[in-house]
Parts: structure tokens; sequence; C-alpha cells
């Protein structure tokens, strides 16, 4: 499943990374997303391991989401892993 996106960019020291429009959710980042535990998913995806550029992701992702998760199968296009 994933969830819809606006486009957005995250800067980082060697350019710009552009988001996509979706990202892909497993289950149990599904369960934290439609929660709203953005504490909980950040420890999901890694502990204490995620840098600037991922936490910049991650807070675009809350940002720009638009709506809830949709299944796959609808879909087509580039696609990000939130992990
Ligand atoms: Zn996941």
């Amino acid at each position: 499943m994933s969830y819809a996106v606006d486009e957005f960019g995250v800067d980082y020291p060697g350019g710009t990374f552009l988001s996509g429009d979706r990202f892909l959710a497993c289950p149990r980042c599904r369960e934290l997303v439609d929660a709203g535990d953005w504490k909980g998913l950040r420890d999901w995806i890694g502990p204490n391991g995620l840098d600037t550029s991922s936490r910049a992701m991650l807070f675009g992702f809350k940002a720009h989401r638009r709506g809830g998760a949709v299944e796959l199968a609808a879909q087509a296009g580039p696609e990000e892993q939130l992990s």
C-alpha cells in the first residue's frame, strides 16, 4: 500500500532529493501513520539511525501527505519506500 503525497524536495549537501508522488508503506508503517504516531514511525524506521535528510523526508511526508493509504494495485509510477 502507499500514500499519495504532493511532491516535495529535501535539501542535502549534494543537492535536492525529490520525494516523488507516493510513499510505500508496510502494514506496520500504515498502522503508525494512521494512528498519527510519528515518533513511533521514526523509531520503527530507524531507532537511532535516521540522518538529517531522512528526518526531513519523514517530516515532508507528514506535511505533504494526501489522504489515507491506498492499495498498490491501483497505482503506477515512481515510488519511495518509507521503510
Ligand atoms: Zn514500513
